[in-house]
C-alpha cells in the first residue's frame, strides 16, 4: 500500500493550537461552549483541544461524546447512512455553542446525523463543526468552521489518522485503497 505522512505530531499539535485560537477568537472567549466529540478519534481530538483551550483561556471548556458510525462495506462505498449510538453529553446545550469535533470530514453525512442527534438534545445558541482534516467530497451542504488542514483526496485514497491514546502514533497519511 502507498503511504505518504501528510502530518507528523508537531503539525497536528501546532494545527489543534491554531484551531483553539480560532474558536476563542470567534467566539469572542469561550464561556459559552462545549465541546462533542465523534468517536472514535473525534473524542480525543476534542480533549487535545479543550486542553489547548484551558491554556489559552484558563477556562476549562466542557466535553461530550456523540457515537454516530458509517454503515457501508469500505471508505470509498458513497451510498452509506450515519446511524447514531449512544451519546455521552452529561451537560446542559440550552443557549451553548456546540463544537462538533471530528477527525476527518468527508461526505458530511457523519455532521448531519451529529446535528439532529444534538438538536434532539436541546436547543444551542449555534452549532459549529471543527475537524483535523477536511478531505473534500461532500454530498450534503455542509462545511467545517474549523479545519486542522484541506487534504484534497481522491475517492480512491482514505486518510489515516492515527492519535496517541488510541493508536499509539501521532501522525496523519494519505493511503492508495
Ligand atoms: P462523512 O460522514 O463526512 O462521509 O465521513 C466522516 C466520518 O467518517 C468521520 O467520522 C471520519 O472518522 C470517517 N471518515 C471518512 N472518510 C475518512 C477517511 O478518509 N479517513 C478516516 N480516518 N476517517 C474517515
Ligand atoms: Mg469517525
Amino acid at each position: 500500500v502507498d503511504k505518504t505522512i501528510i502530518m507528523d505530531a508537531q503539525a497536528i499539535r501546532r494545527a489543534l493550537i491554531r484551531v483553539a485560537h480560532e474558536l476563542a477568537e470567534k467566539n469572542r472567549g469561550v464561556a459559552n461552549l462545549v465541546l462533542v466529540g465523534i468517536r472514535t478519534r473525534g473524542v480525543p481530538i476534542a480533549y487535545s483541544l479543550a486542553e489547548e483551550i484551558k491554556k489559552i483561556e484558563g477556562i476549562e471548556v466542557p466535553v461530550g461524546i456523540l457515537d454516530i458510525t458509517l454503515y457501508r462495506d469500505d471508505l470509498s462505498t458513497l451510498d452509506y447512512q450515519p446511524i447514531v449510538h449512544e451519546t455521552q453529553i452529561p451537560f446542559d446545550i440550552n443557549g451553548k455553542i456546540v463544537v462538533l469535533v471530528d477527525d476527518v470530514l468527508f461526505t458530511g453525512r457523519t455532521a448531519r446525523a451529529a446535528l439532529d442527534a444534538i438538536i434532539d438534545i436541546g436547543r444551542p445558541a449555534a452549532i459549529q463543526l471543527a475537524v483535523l482534516i477536511d478531505r473534500g467530497h461532500r454530498e450534503l451542504p455542509i462545511r467545517a468552521d474549523y479545519v486542522g488542514k484541506n487534504v484534497p483526496t481522491s475517492r480512491k485514497e482514505i486518510v489515516s489518522v492515527q492519535i496517541n491514546s488510541i493508536d499509539g502514533a501521532e501522525q496523519v497519511m494519505i493511503k492508495e485503497i
